[in-house]
């Protein structure tokens, strides 16, 4: 996606440690015209395939899965991160771990919103090393859900997360997908 690499390239700030900062109009403000184009770009990229629901994790996730769920016409869940595990079993459980925060976290969706049978489409901003999708995966594998596919804002392709997952046999489409950087040098290949 065009306009997606070229805000990257104005506005992404690259940090130490293969870290992408998006704060300006991705990660903490929010450019909702061009969360817009995102709705329409994922929504083309699924075009024809039934999405009952779309699956994130909080807290960057949420704000673009809401947007992308108007154009799937379709309400949105979110995983959240939790501190105790309840054992009741009305909860479906995961652990992630986190990459920018490198802790591993359990992450819930209550059994009430993931329902069996249900399509459901996994977004999230950015792919790493592929530990958020799979636990979001995980989740919807409990449920006796299905997986239709992965979108991603920005991957990280000089990293495993997405190639495993399409090795696996999984549909992962990323909007922009970044083959390498050098913070030190500023510098940020895209894939064409
Ligand atoms: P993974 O689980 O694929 O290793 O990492 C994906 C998660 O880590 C995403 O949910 C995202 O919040 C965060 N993340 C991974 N890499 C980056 C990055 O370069 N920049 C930002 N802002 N977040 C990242």
């Amino acid at each position: 996606m065009e306009l997606l690499k070229e805000r990257i390239r104005k506005d992404g700030v690259l940090k130490p440690g293969n870290v992408l900062k998006v704060d300006n109009f991705l990660n903490h403000q929010m450019d909702i015209k061009l969360m817009n184009e995102i709705g329409k770009e994922f929504k083309k990229r699924f075009e024809g395939e039934q999405i009952d629901k779309i699956l994130t994790i909080e807290a960057s996730g949420i704000g673009i899965a809401a947007i992308v769920a108007q154009y799937f016409d379709c309400n949105m869940v979110f995983a959240k991160k939790s501190k105790s595990i309840n054992l009741d079993g009305d909860m479906l459980t995961a652990k992630i771990e986190s990459f920018t925060h490198k802790r591993v976290y359990d992450v819930i969706v209550s059994k009430k919103f993931i329902n069996p049978g249900e399509k459901i489409l996994v977004i999230d901003d950015f792919m790493a090393n592929g530990c958020a999708a799979r636990g979001l995966c995980k989740l919807i594998v409990d449920a006796g859900a299905e997986i239709v596919g992965i979108g991603i804002v920005i991957e990280k392709g000089f990293q495993s997360g997405g190639q495993d997952l399409r090795d696996q046999g999984f549909r992962v489409e990323s909007l922009a997908i970044v083959d390498g950087m050098d913070d030190e040098a500023g510098t940020i290949q895209f894939r064409e």
